[in-house]
């Protein structure tokens, strides 16, 4: 059985959530703020956590800073509908995915199992383009020779880029194949986590390997 932590201070949202993850067979464990939240998640070997942002004690973007000193567990933010900047900083710090109350169950449902599944990736074959060598079974990224830390997020765009090397992607196809399901979110994401990968590859790749093709999208091809 899975195990998800959901830290969640609001009551009636955190009863409604485990009672809905239990009755899809997830073992749920509530915590009611920061710190209660943070010293569960560093310990109890939980597949996933739902983290609220306003949280008493430590907030929520507190809370994952923390954590991911120590755990890689995938994270998905709860946050205020219009809380951009906390959407983004969420990211930033290494959260997963998040999700702009009020959610949906269904969506809710759909997310956790995308995450989970990227956990669960089977073992694979290393994908090579010029200095990118990701290690999908490891879950790592070398760039001419040095780790460069990825969250979740990032590391599956980046595979779906490499596995299709010279070919151009769409947003929308990114989208279906990184996000896995009807995304409600911002339509820009994609060119937000590619900001974010290019800023992590750029100097150490020594070349410009993820590409823009105005109007169509974005490829991965190493410059000749
Ligand atoms: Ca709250």
């Amino acid at each position: 059985m899975q195990k998800i932590l959901l830290v969640e201070d609001e009551v009636s949202i955190a009863r409604f959530v485990e009672l809905e993850l239990t009755h899809e067979g997830y073992a749920v464990t509530k915590a009611e703020d920061g710190r209660q939240g943070l010293a569960l998640a560093e310990g109890n070997g939980f597949d996933l956590v739902l983290l609220d942002i306003m949280l008493p004690g430590l907030n929520g973007l507190e809370v994952l800073r923390r954590l991911r000193k120590t755990s890689d567990v995938p994270v998905i933010m709860l946050t205020a509908r219009d809380a951009v900047m906390d959407k983004v900083t969420g990211l930033d710090m290494g959260a997963d995915d998040y999700i702009t109350k009020p959610f949906s169950i269904e969506e809710l449902l759909a997310r956790i199992r995308t995450a989970l599944r990227r956990k669960n990736a089977q073992a694979l074959p290393q994908l090579v383009i010029g200095p990118l060598v990701l290690d999908v079974a490891r879950h790592t990224l070398t760039v001419a020779g040095e780790n460069v830390d990825l969250t979740g997020r990032e590391f599956s765009l980046l595979q779906v880029l490499m596995e299709n090397k010279d070919i151009v992607l769409t947003r929308d196809v990114l989208m279906e194949r990184v996000w896995g399901y009807d995304y409600l979110g911002e339509t820009n994401v994609v060119d937000v986590y590619i900001r974010y990968l290019r800023a992590k590859i750029g100097e150490k790749a020594g070349q410009q390997l993820i590409h823009t093709v105005r109007g169509l999208g974005y490829v991965v091809r190493e410059e000749i």
